[in-house]
C-alpha cells in the first residue's frame, strides 16, 4: 500500500509572516509587541503597505487608507517602507531556499514555492523538510516564515495561509478533500467580487458547497473559463509545476510616472535605472539574454514596445541602457509626453545561436564581469545609486 508521502509531487509554498513590519521589528526592539503600520505616514495620503499582527487586531490590513488605519489604531507606530532592506532580508531568504534546492520559484519579495520532491532521501520526510526550511529563513535573517506543503501550488499556498504566522502545514493528497472542504470559497484563487456575488447568490459559501454544483450549473453562472477553474480547484487539481529563474522567458523592469514626462534627461537617468536592476536580476540569477525590448506608454494608455535583437547575450547593463536608448531614438516612435517607461531582456543564451562577437574580446569581458559584480555586491550592501557604470546619454532627439 502506498504510503501517503510517496506521492508522485511535493510543493511547499514559502511566505514570511508580515514581512515589512517583521523585519523593522527586528531591527527595533521597542517595536516588538506593538502595533506596526508600513506605509504612508498619517496625515498624508497614500495606503497600508503591511500591517504587524498586532495592529491587524484592530482591523488595520494592508491597501487600507492610511487615514482609516489611524482612525482605528492613532497608537501605532507609522514608518515609511525601507525597501532596500527588504530587498536584502529577501535576498538572504532566496540563498536559504537554493540550498534546499534549485527549483525555486519566486512568486514575490517575501514568497516562494519550491519543489521539494524526491528530497525526503536527503531531507527527510515533509514535515522535516518544512521544518528544516523555517529554521534555516529564522536563522539567517531572525525573521520567521510560514510553510505550506501539499501536492500542488494551489493546496501548498492554502497551507501556507492556514497556518500563518510561524506555522507549517503538510497536506497529503488523500487529505485534500477534508482540507479544503470547510473553506470559504472566497480562499480560492481568482475569485473576484462579482464571482463572489455569484457565490453568494447562488448560497456557496464553502468549498464543500461548491462541490456539489456541477460544473455545467457552473458554466452557466461563470463562464466556462473561471467555471473550469472553480471546479478543479474544488476537488484540490492545480499545477504543481515550478518555474525557477533560469526557465523564466524574460525579466523587466518598468517605471510609471506621475505625470507625463518630456524631458529626456528624466528618461534616460530612469532608463539607467531600471537597465541596472533588470542586469543585476540577470546576474544573480545568471542569465544572460540577446533580446533587449524597450516598452514605453504615451498619455491616453497607448503602449508600444520596440525590441532589437543582439549579436551575442549580454547581462550588462551599459549594452541594455544603450540598446533601450537607441530604441527609444529611432524606434520611430511618436513625440509625446511619456507616462511609463520600461526596459528587458530575453532570448537566453542556451536557447539563442550564440555568435562570436568580433568587437568583444575575451579578456575585456572578463573585467568587465568583474566590474559588475563589484557593483552586485556594493549594491547588495550599501543600496541602489551608490555606484552606476559611467555611459554617456545622447539627447538628439
Ligand atoms: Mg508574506
Amino acid at each position: 500500500m502506498a504510503q501517503s508521502h510517496q506521492q508522485a509531487r511535493w510543493i511547499a509554498h514559502v511566505d514570511l509572516d508580515a514581512f515589512f513590519t517583521s523585519c523593522e521589528q527586528r531591527d527595533h526592539p521597542d517595536y516588538r509587541g506593538r502595533p506596526v503600520v508600513v506605509g504612508a505616514l498619517p496625515g498624508h495620503r497614500g495606503v497600508v503597505a503591511a500591517a504587524s499582527y498586532e495592529v491587524r487586531r484592530f482591523g488595520v490590513h494592508s491597501a487600507m487608507p492610511i487615514s482609516e488605519a489611524y482612525r482605528r489604531c492613532p497608537d501605532a507606530v507609522y514608518l515609511r517602507p525601507d525597501m532596500e532592506k527588504y530587498r536584502r532580508a529577501s535576498r538572504q531568504i532566496f540563498r536559504v531556499l537554493e540550498t534546499m534546492t534549485p527549483v525555486v520559484e519566486a512568486a514575490s519579495i517575501d514568497e516562494a514555492y519550491l519543489d521539494i520532491s524526491g528530497l525526503d532521501k536527503l531531507v527527510g520526510p515533509p514535515h522535516k523538510i518544512g521544518t528544516e526550511i523555517r529554521q534555516r529563513i529564522l536563522s539567517a535573517t531572525g525573521l520567521t516564515a510560514s510553510v505550506g506543503i501539499g501536492p500542488n501550488r494551489l493546496i501548498a499556498k492554502l497551507g501556507s495561509e492556514s497556518c500563518k504566522p510561524d506555522g507549517l502545514a503538510v497536506v497529503s493528497t488523500d487529505q485534500v478533500l477534508d482540507f479544503l472542504a470547510p473553506m470559504p470559497v472566497s480562499n480560492l484563487r481568482g475569485l473576484g467580487r462579482q464571482t463572489q456575488k455569484i457565490f453568494d447568490r447562488l448560497g456557496i459559501e464553502t468549498v464543500a458547497q461548491l462541490r456539489t454544483l456541477p460544473l455545467a450549473v457552473l458554466e452557466q453562472h461563470l463562464g466556462q473559463r473561471a467555471a473550469a477553474s472553480f471546479h478543479d480547484q474544488a476537488f484540490g487539481r492545480a499545477s504543481d509545476t515550478v518555474v525557477t529563474e533560469r526557465q523564466r522567458k524574460s525579466i523587466s523592469k518598468e517605471h510609471t510616472f506621475e505625470t507625463d514626462v518630456r524631458d529626456p534627461a528624466i528618461l534616460h537617468d530612469v532608463l539607467r535605472e531600471l537597465a541596472a536592476d533588470v542586469a543585476r536580476t540577470a546576474r544573480r540569477e545568471g542569465l544572460a539574454g540577446t533580446g533587449v525590448t524597450l516598452k514605453i506608454r504615451f498619455e491616453g494608455f497607448e503602449t508600444h514596445t520596440r525590441r532589437q535583437r543582439l549579436a551575442s547575450p549580454t547581462d550588462d547593463e551599459r549594452v541594455m541602457l544603450k540598446t533601450a536608448w537607441t530604441l527609444f531614438l529611432h524606434g520611430d516612435l511618436p513625440h509625446k509626453p511619456v507616462r511609463l517607461i520600461g526596459v528587458g531582456i530575453s532570448g537566453w543564451e542556451d536557447e539563442a545561436q550564440p555568435q562570436a562577437d568580433l568587437f568583444d574580446q575575451p579578456e575585456r569581458r572578463r573585467q568587465d564581469k568583474q566590474l559588475l559584480n563589484t557593483i552586485d555586491s556594493v549594491t547588495e550592501r550599501f543600496g541602489k545609486g551608490m555606484l552606476q557604470v559611467g555611459l554617456s546619454r545622447k539627447t538628439d532627439k
